[in-house]
This record gives C-alpha cells, sequence and structure tokens, in this order.
C-alpha cells in the first residue's frame, strides 16, 4: 500500500440527541413499537475519525469510552463495513471514536457514531452520495441512525427512521443529568413500558405528535416548549431507575421550565430559559440533586459534519 492511501483520514463531529416527545404506539408484528418522535440535536458530541487501513478496526477514547465495544459489536464499524459492501469499496479503515455522548444514556450515542461512520466512510471513499442516498443504510443500522445524518428538530415516525422537518427557529437552553452509574437497556425499557400498560389495561393507540409542541417550537418560547415535553417511556424508566424520579423532581424545584427523561433513559434533560440560568440550575444540581455529571448544552445542532479532512500526502512531501 502507498504512504498516499495509509495517509488519509476524516473526522466527523457528530451531536447526541434528546426527544422532546416520544409517544409510543402499539408493539408491531416485527417487535418494534409504531412511534411518532420529535427529535432534537444537543450540544454534546463525538467525533468519529476513519483513516484508509489494511484491516478493519476501532479505537475508543473520551470521557465515556468505558464499555463501548471495541470489536464487530460497535455500531460505527457496522456502519463502515455495511457502506463498504453497499459500495463494493475493498479498502478497510480504522476508527477512532472520542465519546463524550453518554453510553446506553438514551441520547443516541452509538447511533450518533454510525451516521458519523457513514459520513466520514463517504467522504474518505469519494462516493459522492448526498444525506438522503446514506438514508437507507443508516435505517438498516438503527431506528436513530437517519436523524442523526440530518441533525435539527424533526418528527419520526414508523420506528423513528421516517423523518419530516420541523419549523423551528431559534435555540433552546438544556441542563442534562448524566448517570454516573450503569446506563439503561433500551429493549428493557420498552419491554417495562408494555408490562406497566399491560398491569394498567391500557392499550396503546396510533401515535401522533402533539400540535402543542410543534405549536410552541415555530416560535421557540421555552415555558410553552417546556409545558408540551412528553415521554411516554419516562414511567418505566423510572420504574426501573428509582432516582430518576428525584433528579426530576430537583430540576423542577430549582425553576426548570421543563424536565423530561431523554429516550429510554438515563439522561434527564431540563429546559431553561437563558445560559444564566443554565448555569444556576447546574451548580443548585449538582449541589442540592442525586449524584451525576450536570452539563449544559444547546439546541438543535447540526448532524454529523465532516469537520477535518487530510489530503492524501505523497512522497514528495517528505522529500523536503
Ligand atoms: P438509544 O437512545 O439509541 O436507544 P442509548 O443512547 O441508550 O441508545 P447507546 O449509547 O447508543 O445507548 O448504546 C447502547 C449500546 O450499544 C451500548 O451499551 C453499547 O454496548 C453498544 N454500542 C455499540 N457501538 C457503540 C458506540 N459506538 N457507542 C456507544 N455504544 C455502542
Amino acid at each position: 500500500m502507498s504512504l498516499a492511501v495509509e495517509s488519509r483520514g476524516v473526522t466527523v463531529r457528530v451531536p447526541g440527541k434528546i426527544n422532546l416527545e416520544l409517544v409510543v404506539g402499539p408493539l408491531r408484528e416485527d417487535g418494534y413499537h409504531e412511534l411518532a418522535t420529535v427529535y432534537h440535536t444537543v450540544g454534546v458530541f463525538d467525533y468519529v475519525t476513519v483513516t484508509a487501513a489494511d484491516t478493519w478496526s476501532v479505537q475508543v477514547s473520551g470521557a465515556t469510552a468505558a464499555g463501548v465495544p471495541t470489536g464487530s459489536g460497535n455500531l460505527a464499524l457496522k456502519a463502515a463495513k455495511m457502506l463498504a459492501r453497499r459500495y463494493g469499496v475493498e479498502e478497510a479503515a480504522t476508527l477512532s471514536i472520542e465519546k463524550n455522548i453518554p453510553v446506553a444514556g438514551g441520547m443516541a450515542g452509538g447511533s450518533a457514531d454510525a451516521a458519523a461512520a457513514l459520513v466520514a466512510c463517504e467522504s474518505l471513499w469519494e462516493l459522492q452520495l448526498t444525506r438522503d442516498e446514506l438514508e437507507p443504510i443508516a435505517a438498516r443500522l438503527g431506528s436513530d441512525v437517519p436523524f442523526l445524518l440530518h441533525g435539527g428538530t424533526a418528527i419520526g415516525s414508523g420506528r423513528g427512521e421516517r423523518l419530516a422537518p420541523v419549523l423551528a427557529r431559534g435555540e433552546l437552553h438544556w441542563v442534562l443529568w448524566v448517570s454516573t452509574e450503569s446506563g439503561l437497556s433500551t429493549p428493557d425499557v420498552y419491554a417495562e413500558c408494555d408490562r406497566l400498560r399491560e398491569a394498567a389495561g391500557t392499550e396503546a393507540a396510533d401515535p401522533a405528535p402533539s400540535g402543542e409542541l410543534i405549536a410552541a417550537l415555530r416560535t421557540m418560547q421555552t415555558a410553552e416548549v417546556g409545558a408540551a415535553l412528553r415521554n411516554d417511556l419516562q414511567e418505566a424508566a423510572c420504574s426501573l431507575y428509582p432516582v430518576l424520579r428525584e433528579v426530576l423532581e430537583a430540576g423542577t424545584t430549582l425553576g426548570a421550565q421543563g424536565a423530561i427523561v431523554s429516550g429510554s433513559g438515563p439522561t434527564v434533560a431540563f429546559l431553561v430559559g437563558t445560559q444564566a440560568e443554565a448555569i444556576d440550575l447546574s451548580v443548585g444540581l449538582a449541589a442540592r440533586g442525586p449524584a451525576g455529571d450536570i452539563r449544559r448544552a444547546t439546541g438543535p445542532v447540526a448532524g454529523a459534519q465532516v469537520i477535518q479532512s487530510v489530503a492524501p500526502t505523497g512522497p514528495h512531501n517528505f522529500t523536503g
């Protein structure tokens, strides 16, 4: 292999997501639930760098690297290999992931890395594909992956993979409570949701996003958005992870205008009006709330973006 090929590398930055609304409908025959969700990216980022190599490998570093698989179970590696197979690319790559998105935290970190790997490899291999053309592969990798190719704020339907844009102007300020203990398994939380519904004798209706949230997002009025936050998995997440009730209570008492478990949890997102309020709330939560990592982030932000592309460096660069 030439030096030129070995030195090619592309870095992609990708955010995590929260769900401003997650309406869980009936269980489908394929084992997924029918969903209506409003996705929203927030500024907590992973970085995925792909470099041409003779064999496939993945390395993981960063604040939340613990517990992320470095073998064939890594979703970013699966994404890169699936793209290579689909487009007949015969090169392999090394993937280096710098993780900051909580793992098994309900922020879709694995899906984010998969979206980033698709965008990075598409650029590395010069496939000239649009985001829309990457979507079918993204949807096969996971329900949240298509959204993280685009980012922003969007409605997801089906099992979350069918996207429609939401008109949302301006930004929202969030304080995130991130568990420093174990995360929650998404299938476990859905199963608990089904169990609780069965015990209560409730049947899920066909899910639809609420008009209140969509209207509130049009003007980005914090109080209206905060009042319209909804997550049908919240009760199940709290049932499996009871400290979440205390976290939600603490943030609300400290003045948050909205409080919600993100996706399948256990990350909790608090909505406030300004950067200054975000600082006050994070200081209060750190002092008086249940133990956890407290982070501040704004949203929405763009989905997977190439931030660095190191061009091939031929031997002439080494001759001085
Ligand atoms: P979601 O919100 O999409 O349901 P999550 O945010 O709760 O997911 P993830 O952080 O995506 O959870 O991780 C779920 C599991 O996926 C982890 O426990 C881990 O074993 C596996 N995994 C595979 N690849 C990755 C990756 N690149 N980053 C994080 N986890 C990964």
